[in-house]
């Protein structure tokens, strides 16, 4: 029964998109690049219980860069450190990916290992009247890929 469900979810990672299986933007926890590593913000940070937390400036749909939860290990909350100084110092790399790209392709990506396993998720905005713009639409994860590929939910520690 589950060699059945895996062998169908391999299948089907080549007709989905990483657009139907993302996080939405507005579901992710995000930080913004002014904020200031104080005591309450550190909290909400490991209250979230995510690994990895983008970064944007501006607008949401405007990431720049990720935290890691490990680059908090020598933060001390009394110092206020802003978060700007923090990203500087790790520059995590980030990953972006168009949202037609298939889970297949999107699972080598992770699988190669050189970018990480998290990708932003990016389109081109071509509504209203402006010049189109790329702005991020979600997040995926290797968690993300690897539950449709075995066809049920990963219950998170
Ligand atoms: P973590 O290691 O932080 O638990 P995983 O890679 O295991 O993250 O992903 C678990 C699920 O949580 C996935 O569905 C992923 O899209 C989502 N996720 C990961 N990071 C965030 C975040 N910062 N905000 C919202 N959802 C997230």
């Amino acid at each position: 029964k589950d060699e059945v469900n895996i062998i169908s979810g391999a299948l089907e990672l080549r007709r989905k998109t990483v657009a139907e299986v993302m996080t939405k933007i507005e579901d992710v926890f995000m930080l913004d690049y002014e904020a200031v590593l104080d005591f309450e913000t550190i909290t909400e940070i490991m209250k979230s219980g995510y690994s990895r937390i983008p970064v944007y400036e501006g607008n949401r749909q405007n990431i720049v860069t990720m935290l890691y939860i490990k680059d908090l290990a020598f933060v001390d909350p009394d110092d206020n450190t802003p978060l700007k100084t923090l990203c500087q110092f790790y520059q995590n790399p980030c990953n972006f990916v168009f949202e037609d790209v298939t889970l297949d392709v999107m699972f080598k990506i992770f699988k190669e290992g050189n970018k990480g396993h998290m990708a932003f998720v990016s389109r081109v905005n071509t509504e209203g009247e402006g010049d189109p713009f790329y702005e991020t639409i979600g997040i995926i994860t290797l968690e993300d890929v690897i539950e449709e590929l075995i066809q049920s939910e990963i219950v998170d520690e």
